[in-house]
């Protein structure tokens, strides 16, 4: 009885003053030398049925998704005077950077997902979570149509003042055929779980009695589509897995297992550093990763994958037992449906503008991986810049007029900063100089035809940013930011001049900060690349990736539950039971 009253004070405790349990993880993660640090986030409020009645003034705000975008967005919420409404057929939040390892069971599914209603339990914004799917949008008439994703799929019309977008988006097959119907995908928790369980499958289906050796070969033949970071760590971790684990287990069968990653570009990790590349496919090779660049799919059926070289042409076909198709994403038929609604039905990609509003819309903002950022070019305001800028009307530009309207410029225009940064020229009269040639700083005037070619390469600088959770989190606190000060803002305009009418923008523009990307390969080592091209490859990096991920957990809840299947996964190895 005694023992019983102890861990219920215990326990109750640790849910009434979350606090505590950063003792609890810095303890624990510090037994490995590194200490993870992050904000609490869990707060003790009222229960969203206890909140009161929204007023009607109140305006209403439609969130589609519970995504790193619109987890963000509804984190950083603060604004009372909204009205929310979230929607999305996933009541809970995925830390998706861990999927890969929920695939082979270092990390378990439960410990890297957080329900929803935990995140939005608010002191003093009212939200409503409705596990449903949006079906379509009606800008016109500002609804939402829903469908249940309860049995009997009810449907249901919600309206918006204000509707936040934050759909994510869906696997690319770029309709190879037999994908859909035998390749696994890892985009989902389920997917992740469904993985772990078909690997197991075929170890327990190879060490069958009555199997020939050709078929117990296909059965443990693991092909992974996509050499991006996703298709990468899974390949590591199915090799560590196997490695680490199953070979102890399955001795009489470990001899034909076989790890194919197939890369239809002549590299994986493109988009990191060339240094971290090369480790990455030397590693690969050690340690006996069948790597095939330049291979691209072309179809694939309940026993075979067929590729094609793309240089020579040349075709064959590889027995296997299990795919993982990773290529990257497309977007969701409902997004194409509201994109021809609004006039964007020849794009790939929603647009919207840099405050993150759709365009051609005015009240719908889109974030995350279902959207871009359609950054305006310089060259087409070139003209109204150069009015604008001209103060005292003279028809010609000085230095010192421009200088004075540059920081305007850098903020509307990031390609500008960009472009004076990467080429070193840390003032206008350098980059003036590098389109006029010989003239003395002060007495540089140009009129707009000059100015036009000395900025004509600026655009040259735009680039799309990458569909990564750490953009759609920015994204998501950025919008939400302009929402807790939209009535401030309104006011007094804090956002750049607007070079084509008059007066400034009401916000400043979404500005991305990239804080670094890391690449798990196995056996404990890490490529991370981070800010300024700082690249670092090994098992110090990997304890930097234990201490980033243990720190941006979405809740103290999850940040102890990962950490401790870490150090489950270090005294134990992982589980492979069928279940
Ligand atoms: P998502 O996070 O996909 O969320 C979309 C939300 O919309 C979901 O809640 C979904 O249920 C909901 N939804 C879907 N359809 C509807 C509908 N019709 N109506 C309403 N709601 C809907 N990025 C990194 O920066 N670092 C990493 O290490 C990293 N690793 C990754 C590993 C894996 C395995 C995967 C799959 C992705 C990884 N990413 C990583 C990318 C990152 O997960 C995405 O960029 C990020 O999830 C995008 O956020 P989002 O909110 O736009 O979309
Ligand atoms: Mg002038």
């Amino acid at each position: 009885m005694g023992s019983l009253n102890f861990y219920e004070r215990f326990s109750r405790t640790f849910r009434e003053n979350p606090s505590l349990s950063r003792f609890l993880v810095v303890f624990a993660v510090s037994g490995g030398g590194l200490v993870a640090y992050s904000e609490a986030n869990i707060q003790t409020s009222p229960k969203i049925d206890e909140l009161p009645e929204p007023g009607n003034d109140k305006k209403k705000v439609v969130v589609l998704g519970t995504g790193w975008a619109g987890t963000s967005f509804l984190k950083n919420l603060k604004n009372p005077s909204y009205d929310v409404q979230v929607i999305s057929p996933r009541n809970y939040f995925a830390f998706t950077p861990l999927l890969p390892s929920v695939t082979v069971g270092t990390v378990e599914a439960r410990s890297v997902v957080e329900p929803i209603r935990n995140i939005v339990k608010k002191k003093n914004v009212n939200v409503n979570y409705w596990e449903a799917e949006c079906y379509r949008i009606d800008a016109k008439s500002k609804k939402i149509y829903c469908r249940s994703s309860q049995d009997d799929k009810e449907e249901f019309v919600v309206d918006y003042d204000y509707l936040v977008v934050a759909m994510g988006a869906r696997v690319n097959t770029f309709n190879t055929p037999g994908v859909e119907e035998n390749c696994h995908y890892l985009k989902e928790v389920e997917d992740a779980q469904k993985i772990r369980r078909k690997v197991i499958d075929c170890f327990e289906k190879a060490s069958l009695p009555n199997l020939s050796d050709d078929e117990k070969r296909r059965v443990l033949q693991f092909v992974v589509v996509g050499g991006g970071p996703t298709g990468v760590e899974f390949a590591a971790e199915l090799h560590d897995f196997v490695s680490e684990d199953l070979v102890k287990l399955y001795p009489s069968v470990k001899d034909l297992v076989k790890i194919t990653l197939l890369e239809a570009t002549d590299h994986i990790l493109n988009m990191f550093d060339k240094r971290i590349t090369t480790f990455a496919e030397e590693k690969f090779h050690r340690d006996g990763i069948d790597l095939k660049t330049g291979e691209m799919v072309t179809k694939v059926s309940e026993k075979e994958i067929s590729t094609k070289v793309i240089k020579t042409g040349e075709v064959s076909t590889i027995p296997y037992g299990m795919a993982v198709w990773s290529t990257g994403i497309a977007t969701r038929p409902v997004i194409m449906d509201f994109m021809k609604q609004i006039g964007q039905a020849n794009r790939r990609v929603l647009a919207t503008d840099e405050w993150l509003r759709v365009e051609g819309t005015n009240s719908i903002y889109a974030l995350g991986d279902c959207a871009t950022i359609n950054q305006r070019k310089v060259m087409e305001d070139i003209s109204a810049i150069f009015e604008k800028a001209d103060k005292d009307k003279s028809g010609t530009l000085t230095v010192k007029e421009f200088q004075e309207a540059l920081d305007d410029i850098c903020d509307r225009y990031p390609q500008v900063q960009i472009y004076l940064k990467n080429k070193h020229m840390s003032n206008l009269v350098d980059l003036l100089q590098e389109s006029k040639g010989d003239v003395s700083k002060e007495s540089i005037e140009l009129n707009v035809e000059q100015f036009k070619s000395a900025l004509s390469q600026v655009d040259s600088q735009m680039k799309n940013l990458p569909a990564t959770a750490q953009v759609a989190a920015q994204q998501g606190s950025y919008l939400a930011d302009c929402f807790n000060r939209m009535e401030d803002c309104t006011k007094s305009p804090e956002g750049p001049l607007r070079f084509r009418e008059s007066g400034r923008h009401r916000f400043r523009p979404f500005r991305y900060k990239h804080l670094g990307q890391f690449a798990p390969l196995g056996g404990e080592q890490t490529a991370a690349q981070l800010p300024g091209d700082w690249v670092s490859i090994g098992h110090s990096s990997q304890w930097l990736w234990y201490s980033v991920y243990a720190s941006k957990q979405v809740s103290w809840r999850t940040r102890s539950l990962v950490v401790s299947d870490w150090m489950r996964r270090f005294i134990f190895g992982r589980d492979s039971s069928q279940i």
